[in-house]
């Protein structure tokens, strides 16, 4: 039984739908499967984000409206910068709320 038709090892460690499932395929010169191209996206952009957090350097916490309150009274660009960290989805969500709480 080859690799290409065996999801993932016997240990576990290799298999499908993981980020080392991904470089097994490429290791056995196989196309990864959708599961596992998934998963290796997802770590590659969490990859990313921990990087962009660690050039950042240290981290504080903000109560939620403050940070909200700044980041709409801010440049695009450190907005774009903010949603590049925090994620767009999450500022988008704690400006609908800002929205609920001051309307
Ligand atoms: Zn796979």
């Amino acid at each position: 039984m080859s690799d290409s038709t065996t999801v993932g090892d016997r240990s576990g460690v290799n298999r499908c739908g993981t980020d080392a499932g991904y470089h097994r395929h490429r290791r056995h010169g196989e196309t990864p499967c959708l599961a596992c191209r998934g998963a290796h996206s997802t770590a590659t952009r969490n990859r990313r984000r921990a990087a962009r957090v660690a050039d950042i350097g240290r981290m504080v916490n903000v109560p939620a409206q403050i940070l909200t309150r700044l980041y709409l009274n801010s440049t695009v660009d450190t907005q774009e910068a903010t949603e590049e960290v925090l994620g767009t989805d999450f500022m988008a969500e704690l400006v609908d709320e800002f929205d609920r709480r001051t309307a």
